[in-house]
């Protein structure tokens, strides 16, 4: 049995939920989307997710077709529907259908999807053994390019750094911004733990303000750690004590390779574990 989608303004079958090919979202990748996570029933961090989405949309002049506590009540019955209890949601809105060529402002009919499914990401065993990431040489976008911090439908570029990460043989690849510090992950934003202290790359080394990211932050310091966001290099994360990855689909996630070098121990650390750990008590708390 296949699973209902929200489409535009209601419930439908899944092989109904078809889109046109004059959407510019197929066209240009032009729209926004989020990626949330759903425990024990309930959407999570749903109004953070939320405001980034509107902020996406705002930034990249595209109207949202439904206010926040609709859309909110719409990925409510679209969880319900599915009976979904442990999984994931993906919210998109479309530009919308226009012609072919690009100006955005002649489309019509932009569409709200909401596509929610229980999954498990990733192996346990990648959580316990910790994972390979590697340096990619597709650079982040450039914050005078589409900025960053807008979650498009355009990944493009950080689907090339998820080639390069494959084909060298790693998990994930750690991209770096045009200045040459580090940004985030193909799909994560990156920590690491020295001398007991937390870093992270601010926001404005052009990652996106992730979720989880934010989630983490708020966890470490409730612990009694410090949280620094500071531009890092390549040499701090080779360095770290720990490196860890947040991100809806990671959770939290220990790397403990990174081009050739052992990170730490070489296995997950104990910082990453506490927070993967307490991300999960409070996710479902
Ligand atoms: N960076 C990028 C490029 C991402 O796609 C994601 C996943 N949405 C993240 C970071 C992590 O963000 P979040 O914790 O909100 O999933």
């Amino acid at each position: 049995m296949g699973l209902k989608i929200w489409l535009g303004d209601g419930l439908v079958d899944q092989q109904d939920a078809v889109v046109s090919v004059f959407d510019h979202s197929l066209l240009y990748g032009d729209g926004v989307f989020e990626g949330i996570r759903v425990y024990n029933g309930k959407i999570f961090e749903c109004e953070a997710h939320l405001v980034r989405l509107y902020e996406s949309a705002k930034v990249i002049c595209l109207p949202v077709p439904m206010e926040i506590d609709e859309l909110t009540a719409a990925m409510e019955q679209t969880v319900a529907a599915n009976d979904v209890k442990e999984g994931y949601i993906r919210l998109i809105v479309t530009r919308g259908i226009g012609d072919l060529g690009l100006n955005p402002f002649l489309c019509k009919d932009g569409k709200i999807i909401i596509i929610a499914d229980n999954v498990q990401l990733y192996p346990e065993e990648l959580y316990e053994k910790g994972m390979k990431v590697t340096s990619v040489p597709s650079v982040r976008n450039h914050p005078m390019s589409c900025p960053p911090q807008v979650k498009s439908l355009n990944y493009l570029n950080n689907v090339l750094a998820k080639i390069e990460a494959i084909q060298s043989g790693a998990g994930e690849g750690i991209m770096y911004n045009h200045t040459g510090y580090v940004a985030e992950a193909t799909g994560d934003n990156v920590f690491i733990v020295r001398n007991g202290v937390i870093y992270t790359p601010p926001v404005q080394a052009g990652s996106l303000d992730g979720i989880t990211r934010q989630v983490v932050i708020r966890l470490a310091e409730k612990e009694g750690f410090k949280v620094v966001e500071k531009d890092l290099t390549r040499f701090d994360l080779y360095v770290a004590d720990e490196l860890f990855l947040t991100g809806t689909a990671a959770e939290v996630i220990g790397a403990v390779e990174m081009d050739g070098r052992t990170i730490g121990t070489g296995t997950p650390g104990p910082v990453t574990k506490l927070l993967r750990e307490k991300f999960f008590e409070y996710a479902r708390s």
